[in-house]
């Protein structure tokens, strides 16, 4: 008896936590819409990716469950974990740094790396790449805020790694992500945006058209919808997706 009162209490919860992460799955949804018309842009020109770096995994489940393909970590080694317990269809993708001794691993999984931060990282990947079948898809991440606790290339030299960066061909450059200060002026992020989608512009056409550099990856959960107006094609979004979760979650597991 007591077993079965547990299980209905479990069910309940489960109900409870699907409906909230549904609620701000569709929020979010909303939002981004709101943002695209606000530019005129349609919504399929930008992917959410959903950050479940501090995400449980049941969460994450139901998350899939509601249409979610892309998901982000900021480790490589939680990837490599969550690949064994998710279906072959999610994309990965990594956000978060990436060291050298892990980059094989990452390679392997990932659909798209958004934190290639230096050029030794990128010439590690380029060699990786060679012996792979297939070609790891990078973004260049910029500190264009150029705040000293951001990882990331400062503008000026990335523009001037450019033509040395083109040489290695073994990688596919889909384009640059970064990551706005924390600030209550959403100027600031927008100013940020505004100029990494410059350095794409001056980057690509430099390439002559051969990297057009489609992807940019800009937007959090507290300022996605400027990314979209400035022209974000991805978006990384975690708290916001799991706001009321884990209290939720919380209140499953606590004694009785
Ligand atoms: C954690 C993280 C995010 C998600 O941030 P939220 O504010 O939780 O939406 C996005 N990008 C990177 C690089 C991150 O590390």
């Amino acid at each position: 008896m007591f077993q079965h009162r547990e299980q209905v209490k479990d069910q309940k919860m489960s109900d409870a936590l699907r409906i909230q992460l549904s609620e701000n799955l569709q929020s979010i949804r909303q939002r981004m819409q709101a943002a695209c018309s606000r530019v005129g842009r349609s919504t399929d020109e930008v992917t959410l990716v959903a950050v479940t770096k501090y995400a449980e995994v049941d969460w994450v489940q139901e998350l899939v469950k509601l249409g979610i393909n892309d998901l982000g970590e900021a480790r490589p080694q939680q990837i490599s974990r969550r690949v064994e317990e998710f279906k072959d269809e999610i994309r990965w993708h990594l956000i978060g740094h990436l060291q050298r001794n892990k980059a094989e691993e990452v390679i392997k999984r990932a659909h798209l790396i958004h934190s290639v931060d230096s050029l030794r990282l990128f010439e590690h990947l380029g060699k990786l790449s060679k012996a792979n079948s297939k070609p790891a898809r990078i973004l260049f991440e910029v500190n264009i805020s150029g705040e000293s606790t951001k990882d990331g290339f400062r503008s000026e030299d990335l523009i001037a790694a450019w033509p040395q960066i083109q040489i290695i061909d073994s990688l596919e450059i889909a384009g640059l992500m970064t990551m706005a200060p924390h600030s209550d002026d959403v100027a600031v992020a927008r100013t940020v945006f505004q100029k990494l989608r410059e350095l794409r512009d001056k980057m690509a056409i430099e390439s002559g058209g051969r990297w057009p550099l489609r992807e940019l990856s800009m937007g959090m959960s507290g300022d996605f919808e400027i990314g979209i107006e400035e022209g974000a094609t991805i978006v990384r979004i975690g708290s916001s997706l799991f706001e009321g979760v884990s209290g939720l979650a919380h209140e499953d597991t606590k004694p009785q």
